[in-house]
């Protein structure tokens, strides 16, 4: 299986699947830059995740983007270079487990006597809603919290519609969306959210020219088309947005004195 030069190793290599992060370099993990200073080979996806996180890459390492590879090509890729190199990275964008293709590529790999693991990464989900200041769950508020996407060209199953999911009127993250604004808007509307309910895109969180849009529910289509947002966005939807100007909040119970947790004494 091995070409080139490089010599067989005795014992296959292990592929990690390693979050890069949202975009900022310094947003990927301790653990997931150790492992890219350690492989032997990095297959990342050059339109997603930054370059510049690759400065953490061995100067002999071999490094390739899989924007032009089709799945055959990125399995043959990883199972040769998991026969040259003790540590081989798969780098995603956000967190691999999240609308990856860390399943399909998991199957051909370990049937092929590869070793994988997994390390996670910060989810644009989070960074968005760092970027915007912005917490996802409030006490009494909503402490439910749901990732989501509009069906298209992947197929959702019927009872995850958007329509659907709205209905619960808890926090949601809708990755993968922003060019059918429209359509999450309608969804939402039909689900009983109002007109005027605070909505944010967040759009390249964490790069050099993330921005920030902020508007009611009727109008934030318009203003993402205006602001030529297309692509790369997290919209959040949530009773939650904009807590931070609400008047006095009620405390999470956490912080109640009289809430006894495991390490502090009710009145302590
Ligand atoms: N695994 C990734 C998601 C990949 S799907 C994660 O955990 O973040 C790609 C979608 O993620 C995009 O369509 C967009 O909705 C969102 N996304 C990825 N990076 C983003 C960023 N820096 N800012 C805002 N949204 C982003």
């Amino acid at each position: 299986m091995a070409t080139g030069s490089s010599p067989l190793i005795e014992r296959l290599g292990t592929v990690w699947f390693v979050g890069a992060g949202p975009g900022a370099p310094d947003l990927i993990t301790v653990r997931g830059s150790r492992l890219l200073a350690e492989a032997g080979a990095i297959l990342y996806t050059g339109s997603l995740v930054a370059e510049t996180v690759l400065q953490w890459a061995r100067p002999d390492c071999e490094i390739a983007d899989s924007k032009s590879m089709d799945h055959e090509q990125v399995v043959s890729w990883l199972i040769e270079q998991a026969h040259r190199h003790q540590t081989v990275v798969r780098l995603q964008t956000g967190d691999p487990t999240l609308y990856g293709v860390l399943a399909e590529l998991a199957q051909p790999l370990e049937s092929a006597g590869i070793p994988i693991g997994i390390v996670p990464g910060v989810s644009s989900a989070m960074a968005s809603a760092a970027a915007a200041g912005e917490c996802l769950t409030l006490p009494e508020v909503t402490q439910t919290v749901i990732f989501t996407r509009l069906a298209e060209r992947t197929q959702m199953p019927g009872r995850e519609s958007l329509g659907e999911l709205a209905r619960h009127g808890c926090t949601l993250c809708i990755f993968l969306s922003i060019d059918r604004i429209e359509a999450v808007v309608e969804q939402l509307l039909a689900a009983g959210w109002s007109a005027d309910a605070p909505v944010v895109v967040v759009y390249q969180a964490t790069w050099p020219d993330e921005r920030i849009l902020r508007a009611p529910l009727t109008e934030i289509a318009a203003r993402c088309r205006a602001a030529k947002i297309e692509r790369q966005a997290m919209i959040l939807v949530s009773p939650t947005l904009g807590a931070r100007r609400w008047g006095k909040l009620r405390h999470s119970k956490l912080y109640d004195p009289s809430f006894p947790r495991r390490f502090r004494q009710a009145g302590g």
